[in-house]
Order: C-alpha cells, then sequence, then structure tokens
C-alpha cells in the first residue's frame, strides 16, 4: 500500500477503514482516483475479525430488499442490484477463499475472517489506495475550490500527536453506526451529517440480545447455556430459528432477529414448539398415552431443564398427575402457554452488545444511485451509518460492499 504521506491533497478522502470504506476505497481507486483511508484506531475492519464468531458471515445467497429495515425501504434496491451477493462470491473465489453455507443461505468463511479482511486490503494495495490509522477527524471546511472539502486531522497520540490539514474532491463517510464502541463505535457519521443539513432518524440497538427483571430472570440464570428452537413473534413479524437463555436473559439468532422490530414495552410471543399446534398434541396424548405424565411427554420435544422450569411455572400442582387426569381445561391452557408463551423484556443489551444500530442517516437526503447527498456535491454516505439495517444473516455486510462499491463508482 502507498504511503505518501507528505500529501495533502486526494480526490477522494474516505472516513473509516471497515467494510464499507474499504470496499469504496479501491473500487474508487480501481477508476484512477487518488484515494486515502482514514482510520481513527490503531486496527483496522475489527468488526470484520469478530464477525460470525470469526468466521465471518460475509453475504447470504438469498438477499432481497426484504431483509432491510428502513423508512424507505425502496432505498437499498438500487445498490443491492448493482453489486450484488454474486459480484462478492466472485472476488471471494478469486481470492481462493474457502467458505462454506450454513442454513437460510448465510455463507461463513471456513477458515477465518481475517481471509475477507486480507482480501480487501489486498485489493485496495493493488488499486494503490492509501491508508492511515490513528486518525481522528476535527473540523471539516468547506470551500467553492477545486478542492471543496478541507479536513483537520489529528494524527497519533500524546506527544507523537500531530496535526495535519487534508483536501480532497469526494469525502465519503463510512464511519459505521454506534454498535460496540470498543469495536469502533461511533457517532462521527451523524455529526457530519448535521453539519451539512442532512437529517438522522432516531436510533437504537438492533440484532440485539434481551434482559429480564421480573420472575423470568432467575429461570434465565438457571437456564443460561440451553438452545431451542422457537418460533417468536413481536408487531407483525416472526422468526423461527434458536433461542439461547443467557445469564442476563435471552439471545439466539430467533430474538436477535426479532430484536429489530421490538421497542420498550412490547411483549414477544413465542411458540415452543414451531410447527405444532400444542394444544392439539396435548389432547391427543391424553388419548394415547394418559398414563404419562406431563413432563415426561414433553421430554420428547423439549430439553429436560427447561421442562423442569415450565412445570414450575405452568403446572406445579399437576406434576404428579398422569395427563388422562388433568382437566381438558387446564391442559388447553398448558398448550395455549407452549403456543403463545407471552413474555416482556425489561430491556435490551444495548449498543454494548448490539450488531447493528436501526435508523441513522434519513436516505431522503442522499441518492440511492450514488449514495451522494443530495444537496451537498462531493459528501457520501455508506454502509452502517445510513438508514438501512439488514437481517441476521450476511445482509449486513452485504449492504456495506453495494453501497461501498456504489459510492466508488461516483466519489
Ligand atoms: C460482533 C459483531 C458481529 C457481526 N457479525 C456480522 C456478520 O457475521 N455478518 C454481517 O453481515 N454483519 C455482521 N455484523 C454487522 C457488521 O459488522 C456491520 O454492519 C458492518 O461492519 C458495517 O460496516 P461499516 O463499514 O458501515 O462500519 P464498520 O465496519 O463499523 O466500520 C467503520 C469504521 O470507521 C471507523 N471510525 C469510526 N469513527 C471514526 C472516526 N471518527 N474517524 C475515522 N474512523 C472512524 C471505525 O473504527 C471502523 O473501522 C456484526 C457486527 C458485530 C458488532
Amino acid at each position: 500500500m502507498t504511503t505518501a504521506e507528505g500529501r495533502t491533497n486526494y480526490d477522494v478522502i474516505i472516513l473509516g477503514a471497515g467494510a464499507a470504506g474499504l470496499m469504496c476505497a479501491f473500487t474508487a481507486a480501481r477508476r484512477g482516483r487518488r484515494v486515502l483511508v482514514l482510520e481513527k484506531s490503531n486496527k483496522i475492519g475489527k468488526k470484520i475479525l469478530m464477525s460470525g464468531g470469526g468466521r465471518c458471515n460475509f453475504t447470504n445467497l438469498y438477499v432481497a430488499p426484504e431483509n432491510f429495515i428502513s423508512n424507505n425501504p425502496h432505498f437499498c434496491k438500487s445498490a443491492l442490484n448493482r453489486y450484488t451477493q454474486w459480484d462478492f462470491i466472485a472476488m471471494v473465489e478469486n481470492h481462493g477463499i474457502e467458505y462454506e453455507e450454513r442454513k437460510h443461505g448465510q455463507l461463513f468463511c471456513l477458515h477465518s475472517a481475517r481471509d475477507i479482511l486480507d482480501m480487501l486490503l489486498k485489493e485496495c494495495e493493488l488499486a494503490g489506495v492509501e491508508l492511515r490509522m490513528h486518525c481522528e477527524v476535527g473540523q471539516i471546511l468547506v470551500d467553492q475550490h477545486e478542492w471543496p472539502y478541507q479536513l483537520d486531522i489529528s494524527r497519533g497520540k500524546g506527544i507523537d500527536k500531530a496535526s495535519i490539514k487534508l483536501k480532497c474532491k469526494s469525502l465519503v463517510i463510512a464511519t459505521g453506526a454506534l454498535s460496540i464502541p470498543s469495536l469502533g463505535g461511533s457517532s462521527l457519521g451523524y455529526e457530519i451529517a448535521d453539519q451539512f443539513g442532512l437529517s438522522v432518524t432516531e436510533r437504537r440497538a438492533g440484532l440485539v440480545p434481551f434482559m429480564f427483571s421480573d420472575s423470568l430472570k432467575p429461570v434465565c440464570e438457571r437456564l443460561s447455556g440451553l438452545a431451542t428452537e422457537i418460533e417468536v413473534s413481536c408487531n407483525g413479524q416472526s422468526f423461527t430459528e434458536s433461542m439461547l437463555f443467557t445469564h442476563r436473559g435471552m439471545s439466539g439468532p430467533a430474538i436477535l432477529q426479532i430484536s429489530n422490530y421490538w421497542r420498550p414495552g412490547d411483549e414477544l410471543s413465542i411458540k415452543l414448539l414451531p410447527g405444532v399446534d400444542a394444544e392439539n398434541w396435548l389432547a391427543g396424548l391424553k388419548n394415547t398415552q394418559g398414563r404419562g405424565l406431563l413432563k415426561n411427554l414433553l421430554h420428547q420435544k423439549l430439553a429436560k431443564a427447561f421442562v423442569n422450569e415450565l412445570q414450575i411455572l405452568w403446572w406445579p400442582e399437576y406434576q404428579d398427575t398422569p395427563i388422562a387426569e388433568i382437566p381438558d381445561k387446564a391442559l388447553a391452557s398448558i398448550g395455549e402457554s407452549l403456543n403463545h408463551w407471552k413474555l416482556k423484556p425489561s430491556a435490551s443489551e444495548g449498543y454494548r452488545t448490539a450488531e447493528v444500530t436501526l435508523g441513522g442517516i434519513d436516505t431522503d437526503g442522499v441518492s440511492s444511485k450514488t449514495m451522494e447527498s443530495k444537496d451537498r456535491p462531493g459528501l457520501y454516505f455508506v454502509g452502517e451509518v445510513l438508514d438501512v439495517t439488514g437481517h441476521l444473516g450476511g445482509f449486513n455486510f452485504q449492504w456495506a460492499w453495494s453501497s461501498g462499491y456504489t459510492a466508488g463508482l461516483y466519489a
């Protein structure tokens, strides 16, 4: 990678060396643009390295606009069509990176997420992108000359700290969003949007575990580490996936997915036997296996420890009663609870553990064809900083690749 440290003027300066910023950088540099990426931290692509449990779920075979949440559900379409999952998969294959398909079309590296980061850095190097770390952006000034954006940058730490002034024709904001500050979560993108008159929609933590403060908390603690397949619903959305009990509450893919649709105070409805009408099933068992205890019959479908907790919650008075002797009404009520377990999380775990931030820069102010601000020529926004959030399953990275690529064609 070239490091022409003395240079101050660039065609394109990109703030943030994450997924979207790196993608944008080599796409623009391949067009012959002189590109500089500024990163505030000491490490590039931290979220890529941590993603997918260290294997990076880098895209999904079934990308569709329905997998994205935004005030404007149409905004993501153009970029997703311009740079598809197949384009990214082709690049992964060209680099000889081995990957595997897991359920729901999710693609993961076979070896390490580092393969994806190394690939992006290699592409940056080949295209001649410059990269500087430990850079904090101060003031951004605008004038009408050939280099409209002027940036005050402070670089390094302590006595090594130095101030530099840089200029560029196009400025790309790829600083990501608020989730997990230790991995680079930052509000700079919103502050820049504010400076240039773009509005920012309400933000909240997404793809995030839930906590409970009521009588369920000790139950979750006792079951911590146990996973079970569920169908969870909230505000008209449903996901069938596994749920994981944690010391604080609930996590796992089903819970992370539904958290994108949950608001404080909302109730979740959980079907503990997906695909089974528990009320009918229990009524059938009463006829066919009437001497069995409900606990033992449920062990066919749910983990023992979980059934023991459910018994304490729902049928303590019938724990030693054969199912044939449990009154129909009581059995129907237990079936109803298995079909629609109503739970009210006290809160989500927030940005500390959220994989993404819902909301962001209002897409009304940004061209979906170029990612450029409609009112500020030369100012671009890509990746998670925008009000576009994907479901769990590789969709958030696909948005970073697609939006980064699109801006790279015009910046
Ligand atoms: C633990 C975890 C696991 C995840 N796993 C997956 C997964 O498997 N699949 C998936 O699709 N998505 C996953 N995601 C979501 C995905 O990582 C993000 O959606 C994606 O990284 C967003 O890309 P981005 O380039 O917009 O932002 P980021 O990747 O966050 O990059 C932003 C960059 O900007 C830098 N920056 C911030 N502020 C400044 C500043 N002031 N000046 C300069 N630089 C700055 C940051 O340090 C960072 O390097 C995961 C997220 C987390 C937290």
